[in-house]
């Protein structure tokens, strides 16, 4: 039984598997530890990078927010 790359588990996550591919990958996952380990670092991997986008953007929303109202003082 061989095993799955990073990579053909990220075809497999987006889809961009084959049917038949699709089919005996979620066969294999159910049976392998490893292979379904390795998905789920994928999955935290795209789950951190949403975070990353996300504080950017909360980043973005407060310097771009009231900070003109504040009075500097001079
Ligand atoms: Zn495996």
């Amino acid at each position: 039984m061989s095993h799955y790359t990073k990579e053909e588990l990220d075809s497999y996550r987006n889809a961009r598997m084959s049917v038949l591919g699709r089919i005996s990958c979620s066969v294999h996952l159910r049976e392998c530890a490893s292979c379904k380990k390795l998905l789920e670092e994928l999955e935290d991997d795209e789950k951190l990078i949403k975070d990353l986008r996300s504080s950017v953007q909360i980043y973005r929303e407060l310097s771009a927010g009231p900070a003109k109202s504040e009075s500097s003082h001079a």
